[in-house]
């Protein structure tokens, strides 16, 4: 480990399964582009989806890991455990007017919003409030349509406008888990990452990412992201 190094990159698997040819892509990726420039690396185990964690999964995951060769340079973070600190993010966003309590299901957003290249985008409907009797399901993150650009260090600069390409996204979903767009963002924060090496199934939650960044105050990293498998 370089300590006080500038570069500081991750890995960051959901354990929803053992390690697969495209996650170690990703490893390798984010692994050979932080000891180049003599960086620290990490590894975080994204298991904010409890739904979708495998038992065992995560430790079959570093255990193959290290089997291979790839040495992290500091506890591992796992984001099951971190439940209390994205609870407080969440409610700062609440208190400042940027998130706001949505009833919405799937089928109402199908029925009110339009397909985009990204799924179904969320046509606003309980920006001002939660009409009548409903009851809040989820939580999201009012956006707005500036456009959100980045020099991805692979793909090359990057433009997206939130509001009219996805619309407000959620930030708590409706089983009460935090979602992984708010838990990524915080950690990588958290843990001081300077660059993100990832795969580009990815490249297009990104923007979302540095928005949500940008809100916080937080420092944007560096993005690269690596061609699927
Ligand atoms: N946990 C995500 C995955 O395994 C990766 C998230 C990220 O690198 O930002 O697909």
């Amino acid at each position: 480990m370089t300590a006080g190094t500038p570069y500081t990159g991750r890995f960051a698997p959901s354990p929803s399964g053992p390690l697969h040819a495209g996650s170690l892509v990703a490893a390798m990726a984010s692994y050979v582009h932080a000891r180049q420039h003599q960086g620290n690396w990490l590894v975080r185990i994204e298991d904010v989806d409890e739904t979708r964690t495998q038992p065992g999964a995560a430790d079959d995951i570093l255990h193959t890991l290290d089997s291979l060769g790839f040495e992290w340079d500091s506890e591992i973070i796992y984001q099951s455990q971190r439940k209390e600190r994205y609870a407080a993010v969440l409610a700062q966003l609440l208190n400042s007017g940027h998130a706001y309590p949505c009833a919405c299901s799937r089928a109402d957003i199908t029925i009110a919003g339009t397909q985009g290249d990204l799924g179904w985008i969320y046509p606003g409907s309980c920006r001002n409030g939660i009409p009548g009797d409903r009851t809040a399901r989820t939580i999201r993150l009012r956006t707005d349509d500036e456009p959100v650009s980045f020099y991805d260090l692979i793909t090359g600069t990057q433009v997206q406008r939130i509001e009219s390409e996805v619309g407000d996204f959620v930030l708590r979903r409706a089983d009460g888990y935090t979602a992984y767009q708010l838990a990524v963002v915080v950690d990588d924060a958290d843990q001081a990452i300077s660059h993100v090496v990832r795969g580009a199934d990815l490249l297009s939650s990104t923007a979302r990412q540095i928005y949500l960044g940008q809100l916080l105050g937080l420092p944007r990293p560096q993005y690269a992201h690596t061609p699927l498998v």
